[in-house]
């Protein structure tokens, strides 16, 4: 196995990087994490290329010490790029552009839009250009693939000065994830184009995406990543009038209103146990009351989200789902196909079961209005992709 003029791809949390060294023809990949960063526990699980693990302890260690290590321990393969994953891109960026001071600059101001995350990237770019200052660098915006959804799709229902002044809008996320999916999904039908995909991403985060001729239409994130669909921990679609309620009932304030709607929401709110699907659908089984009805209510907001991008595409070819609850829970996919009962979807749920783990799929049967895909998600791919061809690599 080599590695051969390798792409690095670079994902900087506020307290983990999570990185993936990928061969120029993407078949060769070494991965590994930081984690704890800033902490006495601050540690990096490498995995070699020879599938050997190893652990480095970095007590206390900053992002710039974790990626001193991480370029140490890569550093016999000569990365000739970094791709970095930054989240929000605002209204400036429609896809990944190399790094430059304005860019730099641009990445840091935007963090009115995403507080907790740009920061995080940017002292990733600032650290390698500290360690390699000759080695470019690309930047792939999660917001970058949404920049192609209308008007009428990405405005809110508020007065305009907001827009104009404020770039209050909607942007969504996970935009790599979706690009990755339903490329792949073109890739695989057999249907003639364009394709009009929904894909829905589900893992800690949620988000679904109407998606035509490799556009984005429509998306179910808004301005920041709690908007749409039920998640882990996030609420999804509340009445905005609840903030005031709250606020006259409980005197909470925004921030504790914040907190509520984005770590104690979602399956872990409504089941009082937890936000990871797997616990969640065993104690339903179980027969535990408050797991099912957030297992029901995961389903039926997800369905019903779902229908309603389908008025975005000018054809529904079908639907794309990603992320660990969509690659892997297959009594989910089924119940939130029946809630779109109205749109003569015929599944074949022995192979539906068949879809865990990995594999990649359909489990449409021949006459469904509209084909079913899994399709294991590889955000890390497609942004090697994309900073290869920003650099003309
Ligand atoms: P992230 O958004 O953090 O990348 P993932 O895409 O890995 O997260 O998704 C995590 C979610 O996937 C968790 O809710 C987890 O329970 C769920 N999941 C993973 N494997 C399974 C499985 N076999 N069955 C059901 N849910 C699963």
């Amino acid at each position: 196995m080599t590695l051969e003029n390798p792409t690095l791809v670079l994902n900087c949390g506020s307290s983990s990087i999570k990185y993936a060294l990928i061969s120029a023809d993407n078949q060769t990949r070494i991965t590994g994490l930081a984690e704890n960063l800033g902490l006495d526990t601050a540690r990096i699980k490498h995995t070699h290329l020879d599938g050997e693990k190893q652990e480095v302890n970095i007590a206390g260690g900053s992002h710039k010490l974790a990626l001193q290590k991480i370029l140490a321990l890569l550093e016999q393969y000569h990365p000739i790029a970094v791709g970095h994953r930054v989240v929000h891109g605002g209204r400036e960026f429609s896809e990944a552009v190399e790094v430059t001071p304005h860019v730099l600059e641009e990445v840091k101001r935007l963090k009115i839009l995403a507080p907790l995350h740009n920061p995080a990237n940017a002292l990733g770019i600032e650290a390698v250009n500290a360690i390699y200052p000759g080695l470019p660098q690309v930047v792939v915006f999660d917001t970058a693939f949404h920049q192609t959804m209308p008007p009428v799709a990405y405005r809110y229902a508020i007065p305009k000065a907001l827009y104009d002044d404020e770039c209050v809008r909607r942007y969504g996320f996970h935009g790599t994830s979706h690009a990755y999916v339903s490329e792949r999904a073109s890739q695989l039908t057999e249907q003639e184009g364009p394709h009009g995909w929904i894909t829905a991403h589900l893992g800690n985060g949620c988000s679904a995406t109407a998606i035509y001729d490799g556009k984005s239409l429509d998306t179910s994130m808004g301005i920041t990543p709690l908007e749409g669909l039920m998640m882990g921990t996030r609420s999804g679609d509340v009445d905005p009038g609840l903030h005031i309620h709250l606020k006259r009932t409980l005197d909470m304030s925004l921030e504790k209103i914040d907190t509520m709607l984005n770590k104690q929401s979602g399956l872990l709110g409504v089941s009082g146990l937890s936000n990871d699907m797997r616990t969640v659908e065993q104690a339903a089984d179980e027969g535990n009351e408050d797991a099912k009805l957030a297992l029901e209510l995961f389903s039926y907001r997800a369905g019903k989200y779902l229908a309603s991008l389908s008025c975005a595409l000018p054809t529904f070819t079908g639907i794309v789902f990603t992320g660990g609850i969509g690659e892997n829970s297959v009594s989910m996919r089924r119940s939130i196909l029946e809630v779109m009962r109205h749109f003569n979807i015929q599944a074949d749920y022995d192979k539906n079961a068949e879809l865990v783990r990995g594999a990649e799929g359909n489990f449409h049967l021949a006459d469904s209005a509209v084909e079913l895909w899994v399709i294991p998600t590889d955000e890390e791919y497609q942004i090697a992709e994309e900073t290869r061809a920003a650099l003309n690599l």
